[in-house]
């Protein structure tokens, strides 16, 4: 069974003026499509074809004769999760037990934002920033290039994209742009409420 390149929760114009259907024609339709069709490849006549992409994130991460398959693995499994991070509906805030997290973790809602979008701004090069679970606590986290918190023990809740792909043709040079409009405009909550649920 190969793996297959997962349907948009929505239409490429759902998050215009701040994602534009350009952006998604080529992010989800080239660059995502372009992780899965490589995962394919590489797994060809692998028993790895056969496991959940968490999986095989967790068996390859940080072995380097496996940094192939892990990085066309995780930035399926990245992206899959990122878009499902963003609603036409989205932007303001969370409600009940999601919103008092957030508030007694980061010392509020406004304060979440700024050290949210911080995390984004200050990943060097290509990467993600997320709010994570951890061990019933819930932080922030960057990673590089397709590395993912679900290999270091997180509970991924949201993520933000800061490959240079997701933004250049909206915002070019002005990440710190993409990433506060994305917070206040789009992000689901909804989302990272079910993920805060599941165990
Ligand atoms: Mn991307």
């Amino acid at each position: 069974m190969a793996f297959e390149l997962p349907k948009l929760p929505y239409a490429d114009n759902d998050l215009q003026p701040v994602i534009s259907s350009q952006t998604i024609g080529f992010h989800y339709g080239k660059h995502h499509k372009a992780y899965v069709d490589n995962l394919n490849k590489l797994l060809e006549g692998n028993e790895m074809m056969n496991w959940s992409l968490e999986k095989i994130m967790t068996e390859t991460a940080g072995k380097a004769d496996k940094a192939g398959i892990f990085n066309n693995a995780a930035q399926v499994w990245n992206h899959t999760f990122y878009w499902n991070c963003l609603s036409r509906n989205g932007g303001g805030k969370p409600n009940g037990t999601l919103l008092t997290k957030i508030e007694t973790s980061f010392q509020g809602f406004d304060n979440f934002k700024k050290e949210f979008s911080q995390a984004a701004m200050t990943q060097f090069g290509s990467g993600w920033a997320w709010l994570v679970e951890s061990q019933g606590q819930l932080k922030i986290v960057k990673t590089p290039n397709a590395e993912c918190p679900l290999t270091q023990g997180h509970k991924p809740l949201l993520t933000i994209d800061v490959w240079e792909h997701a933004y250049y043709l909206d915002y070019q040079n002005r990440r710190l742009d993409y990433v506060n409009t994305l917070i206040d405009k789009l992000m689901n909550w909804e989302f990272a409420a079910a993920n805060l649920i599941v165990s």
